[in-house]
């Protein structure tokens, strides 16, 4: 079974980081997470572009803002979910991610301009994807294929109006609406 996971990216500022934390949101859905909590700036327009995404391609990937993490993780914890925060500092994925418990929710954590740091304290694990300093939207990739056995996401979006057909020279898009 597909474990239950939601991505909690840190310190969001609207101006600066739109275009990532989109892509990063985006990058979650395709994956597989279930869930996206924008922390920081409250930002509608990176919450509607995963609405659109989702209207359109499927799946019941949902999201959020919510202004306090650090609680929001706590009663994360509490509830029994494990909190797995990517960090260069942290062990290295392709060793812990099979000790990562699968039948019970997972947070992921992705910092921003600062991570407090309650967060490696809370996390019940620290996680990098090497040790070199990169991008949120590369090590929540490498680290979501990894938990998820190496796919790059899951087949089927439940409910999508578009649908991707791979072609080897062009561009086939099947639009439900249009064929019923
Ligand atoms: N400046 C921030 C700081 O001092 O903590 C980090 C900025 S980094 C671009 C943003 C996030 O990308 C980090 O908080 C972490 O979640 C993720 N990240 C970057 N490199 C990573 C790595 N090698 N392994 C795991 N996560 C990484």
């Amino acid at each position: 079974m597909r474990p239950n996971v939601t991505v909690v990216r840190l310190g969001h500022r609207q101006q600066r980081d739109k275009r990532i934390t989109s892509h990063l949101g985006l990058t979650a859905r395709a994956l597989g997470a279930n869930h996206f909590v924008l922390c920081g700036d409250n930002d509608q327009g990176v919450l509607d572009t995963m609405t659109d995404v989702t209207e359109n391609f499927g799946g019941d990937f949902s999201s959020e803002h919510h202004a306090k993490p650090m609680s929001y993780l706590r009663h994360f914890s509490k509830q029994g979910g494990t909190i797995v925060h990517l960090t260069m500092y942290g062990e290295p994925h392709d060793s812990v991610t099979k000790d990562i418990p699968t039948d019970t929710p997972i947070a992921v954590v992705v910092g921003g301009v600062k991570v407090p740091g309650e967060i490696y304290k809370l996390a019940n694990h620290n996680v990098a994807v090497g040790h070199q300093p990169h991008s949120e939207v590369a090590a929540l990739a490498l680290f979501m294929s990894e938990l998820m056995g190496g796919v790059a996401g899951p087949e089927q979006f439940p409910g999508a109006r578009l649908q991707v057909q791979p072609h080897p020279s062009g561009k086939v898009v099947i639009d439900r609406n249009e064929d019923s």
